[in-house]
């Protein structure tokens, strides 16, 4: 092989034109690396669906960089020189390239650039410029905080990005939050667009052929794959739904309804984190349809609030305290994660609807994951390392930097409240509030304490009860509190031995 100058590795979630580290390549003396390994595909038994999204999604990449003249090198996981580690085979690459220097943009999980960093090359880094915060920004927004509020920093990233502002650089529309009108459920009636579908290639039959060969034996169904993999369907999924779904995306942005997954969301957040769409861009699109009346000023905030507020927060929190904020366990968890969340075998209606579709789909909602299987990992008191594995597994847009804080913070509270200011617990009530679930349910959400009343309901006083001492001094809980104290005695001591019954049979490994 000839000596080449630069080796750049491009991960799976790098599929950027505009990744830092490929900036200013020479296509006659610098290669671009990719790698399939079978660490990165098996840490966690990853859902199908999401190892065929990036395996397809790193090889139309690779021929998409060959096709505008640069030289790459395209490890597949049936190679068999494949080391396994995208750590050796970095090494592997430049000692058989005799790279002068290697060049890697920041990666999105810890443990990968933890690795990377211990690999004994001496690796250039490039800051991964396709965020609007930076890690250092992030981090001096938040000295001297001793909590920190996804609010203030969502103001913060309005103003660096003029998003949304008066010529004054006060928010449009007198506000910088219209949340409140975001909680509505769905009428009768509102239909939610018919979701867009795409069709395989070649490349990603092979892919799925190598899929059902080497990872049958992961949850969740392959046959219903047809996520965008390449740059232009992932434009056309971002076009459907800035058509069809933002209309409606602020106000049933909290709804759930029974067989519809996608309701009006606009299921970008896979080809937004592997790199097929740009943060930037979406942002600005966004704001066009609001300036040109096309879309509500609720859908257009909320929606630029979950990309420049929600997921930049989440990640600055990420790379601000790992590797310790993993270990976070505020409430002593340990019970381990049910069966059920792997196979949807529930008699409760909202799981079974929830966990079904993360199966078929790799998908679920906002509020389905932090509502419904979320909430209910919380009240049953599930060990945060093990309800984790379970979203980096199952869904197509996990990975470590959003999946983490998303459930051990803002699930979970195990992070001792740094992430969000309270837990996100609710009874049975809230979901019958925002969804049809209850009506098709075997258990009754109106009851709390009987043989068929809603596990939610008597779980939630349970996990009020035996965290007392952690959570009766944080004011924005004074009120759920107050409704426990006013309860009589044995109506007190009923729910918790509902709850206790519950629990028990979970321990028992029995499905509920
Ligand atoms: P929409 O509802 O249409 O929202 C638009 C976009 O906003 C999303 O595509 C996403 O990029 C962004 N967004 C919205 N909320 C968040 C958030 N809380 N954090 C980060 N980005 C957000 N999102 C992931 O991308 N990967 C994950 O691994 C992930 N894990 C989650 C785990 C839990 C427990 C919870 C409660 C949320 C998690 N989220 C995660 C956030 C959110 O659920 C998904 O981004 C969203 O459901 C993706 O679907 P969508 O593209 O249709 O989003
Ligand atoms: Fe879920 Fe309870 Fe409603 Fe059943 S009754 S769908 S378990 S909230």
């Amino acid at each position: 092989m000839n000596k080449r100058h630069r080796l750049c590795l491009v991960l799976g979630d790098q599929l950027s034109f505009d990744l830092a580290s490929l900036q200013k390549l020479d296509a006659q003396c610098d290669t671009v690396l990719l790698v399939e390994v079978m660490e990165e595909a098996s840490h966690v038994p990853h859902h199908p669906q999401k190892i065929a999204l990036i395996f397809s999604a790193m090889r139309h990449f690779a021929k998409a960089l060959q096709e505008q003249g640069l030289q790459v090198e395209y490890v597949t996981l049936d190679d068999p020189q494949n080391s396994g580690s995208v750590a050796s085979e970095l090494r592997r690459w430049q000692q058989l390239l005799q790279a002068e220097e290697v060049h890697v943009t920041e990666c999105g999980d810890w443990r990968l650039e933890q690795a990377l960093k211990d690999c004994g090359l001496a690796i250039h880094w490039h800051a991964d410029t396709r965020f609007v915060c930076s890690r250092a920004e992030f981090g001096t927004w938040a000295q001297g905080k001793k909590q920190l509020r996804m609010e203030f920093f969502y103001r913060e990233m309005r103003r660096k990005s003029g998003l949304l502002l008066n010529g004054d650089g006060s928010p449009v529309g007198g506000a910088w939050n219209f949340d409140a009108e975001n909680r509505k459920a769905l009428p009768k009636g509102v239909k939610a667009p018919y979701p867009v579908h795409f069709s395989n290639d070649a490349i990603t039959c092979d892919v799925l052929a190598l899929v059902r060969a080497r990872f049958n034996h992961h949850y969740g169904a392959l046959d219903d794959f047809d996520y965008p993999v390449t740059h232009a369907d992932a434009q056309a999924l971002w076009a459907y739904f800035l058509d069809y779904g933002l209309a409606g995306f602020g106000d049933y942005q909290d709804a759930m309804a029974s067989d519809e997954p996608f309701l009006f969301h606009a299921r970008i957040s896979a080809a937004l984190n592997i790199g097929l769409l740009d943060l930037r861009q979406l942002c600005s699109d966004v704001e066009a349809a609001y300036w040109a009346h096309r879309i509500p000023l609720n859908a257009a905030e909320g929606f630029i609030r979950q990309l420049i507020g929600w997921r930049e927060y989440v990640r600055g929190v990420y790379w601000l305290k790992m590797p310790d904020y993993a270990d976070g366990n505020l409430f002593g968890n340990s019970r381990l994660l049910p069966e059920f969340y792997w196979t949807g075998d529930t008699r409760m209606n909202c799981m079974g609807q929830a966990i079904g579709q993360s199966l078929k789909h790799a998908y679920a909602h906002h509020i389905q994951r932090l509502m419904v299987t979320g909430n209910f990992a919380l009240l049953a008191g599930i060990a945060p390392s093990q309800i984790c594995e379970w979203y980096l597994a199952i869904y197509m847009d996990a990975f470590d930097w959003v999946e983490l804080p998303n459930t051990l913070g803002m699930v979970m509270h195990a992070d001792g409240g740094y992430l969000g200011s309270k837990p996100y617990c609710a009874s049975g009530q809230y979901i019958k509030r925002m969804s049809d679930y209850c009506r098709n349910c075997a258990y009754k959400v109106s009851e709390s304490t009987t043989d068929d009343a809603c596990p939610f309901n008597s779980l939630y006083w349970h996990f009020l009860m035996r965290h007392g001492d952690l959570l009766r001094s944080n004011q924005r809980m004074s009120m759920v509190y107050k409704n426990l104290d006013r309860m009589t005695e044995p109506k007190q001591q009923a729910l918790w031995e509902r709850g206790q019954k519950l629990l028990a049979k979970l321990d028992a490994g029995e499905s509920l």
